[in-house]
């Protein structure tokens, strides 16, 4: 199933898709995160009794889960590719021996929707920069989950533009404000369910700025797997159900030119992953 938050008669629903994409469904759910909550059997249940579809043209997506519960979960620097260009910008702030995990947070009082903007922050943020990556909903609260267990807590993926400022992410040391900003999370289109795709995902991953290529990989070259990282969190966290992680972002970044040229009012980036679908916000 591809999941989707969206507002019909100026009420916020949430809804499946229909198999062409074409149309979208009513769920009988308050948003998405009482469905993750209920559970995939008990979606998957509802669908099949849904009403008719109406035609998506007709409705506005919003981000798949707008109010995140908890602050977004992310590792930084997880595909060997981005490693090596993050250390090339700044070796102090970004270069490391072996590869553990970074895990930091980022704060999202609301998530962009797809087509939505990009706040620029004039005056505060010149180095505004793009990071493609697959986010990871947790469907069941996790607590010292093996990792060959890990796929059993997944509710689903989606697309996830983890938007950063590189002068506030590299001058305070922490990136929780330079990654936190808001209008700094677009999210969506949809969430994939966890069933269709395999487990550990090995989905085609992209972004593109003004319809040029910027980024492409695969979310196989995750240094730090989703099964492991799962593990490891959970190992001394509780995870709620609900819990979204992002899981970093391959090379191609605009701190990774050799001339960087940040983002722009008025570009348009693109994110996108096989199967999930095209993330697409303007930079205002
Ligand atoms: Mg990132």
């Amino acid at each position: 199933m591809k999941l989707v938050t969206y507002l019909a008669e100026g009420k916020e629903r949430v809804g499946v898709l229909t198999a062409d994409g074409a149309g979208v469904c009513a769920l009988p759910y308050e948003d998405m995160n009482e469905a993750v909550a209920a559970g995939l059997e008990a979606v998957e249940a509802a669908a099949a009794k849904a009403e008719a579809p109406v035609p998506l043209g007709s409705v506005k997506l919003l981000a798949p889960i707008p109010r995140p519960r908890q602050d977004v979960i992310c590792l930084g620097i997880n595909y060997m590719d981005h490693a090596k260009e993050a250390e090339q910008y700044d070796k102090e702030a970004f270069g490391k021996e072996k590869p553990i995990p970074i895990y930091f947070s980022k704060r999202v009082t609301r998530a962009v929707d797809p087509e939505g903007d990009i706040d620029s922050h004039p005056g505060l943020v010149q180095r505004l920069d793009y990071e493609s990556e697959l986010a990871v909903i947790l469907g069941k609260t996790a607590k010292n989950v093996p990792a060959d267990k890990a796929g059993e807590y997944i509710f689903g993926y989606t697309v996830l533009n983890d938007v950063t400022a590189r002068e506030l992410q590299t001058a305070h040391k922490q990136w929780y404000f330079g990654k936190g900003l808001d209008g700094f999370t677009p999210m969506g289109p949809c969430i994939l369910t966890a069933d269709e795709t395999a487990f550990p995902p090995a989905l085609d991953i992209s972004c593109r700025v003004n319809g040029e290529q910027r980024q492409s990989s695969n979310t196989r070259l995750l240094m730090t797997t989703i099964p492991e990282m799962i593990r490891e969190l959970s190992s001394g966290m509780t995870l709620l159900a609900g819990t979204i992680v992002a899981t970093g972002t391959p090379s191609g970044v605009c701190m990774g030119m050799e001339d960087p040229v940040f983002l722009k009012s008025g570009d348009v980036v693109e994110c996108e992953i096989e199967g999930i679908g095209v993330l697409r916000n303007t930079v205002k």
